[in-house]
């Protein structure tokens, strides 16, 4: 075994995507000895619209990745264009204060160069291992226990001092040791699909343009990526999923032809990858029952995916939660104060674009806003790039790159 698990590590986090890949790398960065887990072998795919806002640029730079993206290939994105099923456009373009792009970059790249770049630092990169649950020892969170991919092989236990969840939805360790409570009770349960895509036709989707194509409870979001790729990302309600019996192609067919942009789209494409999918989209947040652990991304509390901020938010969040676990590791006070004080830096720096990305939810997957809004051609492109803008972290907390 490459490593020793008989000495207690100072953290061990559960998930390797970017909350956990970021905070393995500031920790193990500050001299912390760090264990990062991930069921995957890295570069993997990842279900994710694969668009990042141009604020991410910001925390790249700070975790020391922003030259790495810039050399990636990453597709710069500069405008957004909304489509409705009766043909209406609506397009606006972004920048951050500064003038930077959005960033169109797959998650096989991105997470791939976060770990290499926190196995650099120092942090113990264990792939193929999922944890199964935490290690309570009177009542506080002390360790992981966790299993090959294949959950084959004998049981590996790891000790920390502080353990952290960032296995993003659906986390084995918070359904074990704390209580996640759903966001917006009113809406249906949403699932993700994502496929890779070539797109031969320039029109169908045009170079730095993130596109959201709205069909009837949801859409499809579109987004180039690096080696020329466009990423297709739906939303659907669940119930689509059961009336086409799991049928992805078939639904794909049904529903993406209500929406001629989409539809021409999807009948010009080809496939270069196949189809990830994702159940029970909510968004929620969760609060730890036990001592001795952390929640990270979306972990810690999930964002509507339309705003395109949920991976900054897990860059940022794990910002956020670096203070806290250095804290916990010199017993600078107890944990469940640094737990409680965590998570009221976390509602303060996140609520605002959490509860803003949910009125943007509700107001562009409706079809007819939209329809109604284009009629006013100068001034929606404004509200439209306004309201991005406003999802983005308040002045006091952004740093671009220098
Ligand atoms: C349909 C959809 C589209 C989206 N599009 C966008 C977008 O375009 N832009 C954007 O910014 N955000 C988007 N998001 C949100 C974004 O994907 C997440 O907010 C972000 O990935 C959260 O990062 P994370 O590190 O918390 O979790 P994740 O990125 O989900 O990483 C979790 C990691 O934990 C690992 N893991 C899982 N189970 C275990 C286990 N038992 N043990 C150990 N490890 C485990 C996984 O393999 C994974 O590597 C989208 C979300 C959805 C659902």
């Amino acid at each position: 075994m490459p490593f020793d698990v008989s000495q207690p590590f100072d953290v061990v986090i559960a998930g390797a995507g970017l909350a956990g890949g970021s905070l393995a790398l500031r920790l193990a960065r500050s001299g912390a000895r760090v264990a990062l887990l991930d069921p995957a072998r890295f570069p993997r795919e990842k279900l994710c619209g694969e668009f990042l806002s141009p604020e991410a640029w910001g925390v790249l730079d700070r975790l020391g990745l922003a030259q790495a993206v810039e050399r990636s290939g990453y597709e710069p994105i500069h405008r957004v264009r909304l489509t409705t099923p009766r043909a209406r456009v609506l397009e606006a373009e972004f920048t951050s204060p500064d003038g930077l792009p959005g960033i169109g970059l797959g998650r096989s790249m991105l997470d791939h160069l976060l770990i290499q770049h926190a196995r650099a630092a120092g942090a113990e990169v264990i792939e193929e291992a999922r944890v199964s649950g935490p290690i309570v020892h009177d009542g506080c969170v002390v360790g992981v226990v966790a299993r090959g991919s294949g959950g084959g092989g004998a049981p590996l236990e790891l000790r920390a001092t502080v353990t952290v969840a960032a296995e993003g939805r659906h986390s084995t360790l918070v359904r074990q040791t704390g209580t996640t409570r759903a966001r917006s009770r009113f809406r249906p349960r949403l699932f993700g699909m994502k496929r890779h895509l070539n797109v031969p036709d320039p029109a169908a989707e045009p170079g730095g343009t993130v596109g959201l194509h709205l069909v009837p409870g949801g859409y499809g979001g579109t987004c180039r990526i690096e080696g020329g790729l466009t990423n297709l990302c739906a939303l659907l309600p669940e119930s689509a999923l059961r009336t086409h019996r799991g049928q992805l192609d078939r639904l794909a067919d049904t529903v993406f032809a209500a929406n001629p942009a989409l539809a021409h789209l999807w009948a010009t494409c080809h496939p270069a990858a196949p189809w990830k999918t994702v159940a029970g989209v909510r968004v929620e947040a969760s609060v730890p029952r036990l001592p001795g652990i952390f929640y990270a991304g979306d972990c810690q509390g999930t964002i509507d995916p339309l705003g395109g901020q949920g991976m900054t938010m897990a860059l940022l969040g794990g910002e956020t939660l670096a203070p806290f676990v250095t804290a916990a590791l010199v017993a600078e006070a107890s944990f469940l104060s640094l737990q409680q004080a965590y998570r009221t830096a976390w509602h303060q720096r996140f609520d605002r674009r959490i509860r803003l990305c949910r009125l943007f939810h509700h107001l562009l997957i409706n079809p007819w806003v939209i329809d109604l809004a284009s009629a006013f051609k100068t001034l929606a492109p404004q509200l439209l790039a306004a309201g991005f803008e406003q999802t983005r972290d308040r002045p006091a907390h952004r740093s671009g790159r220098p």
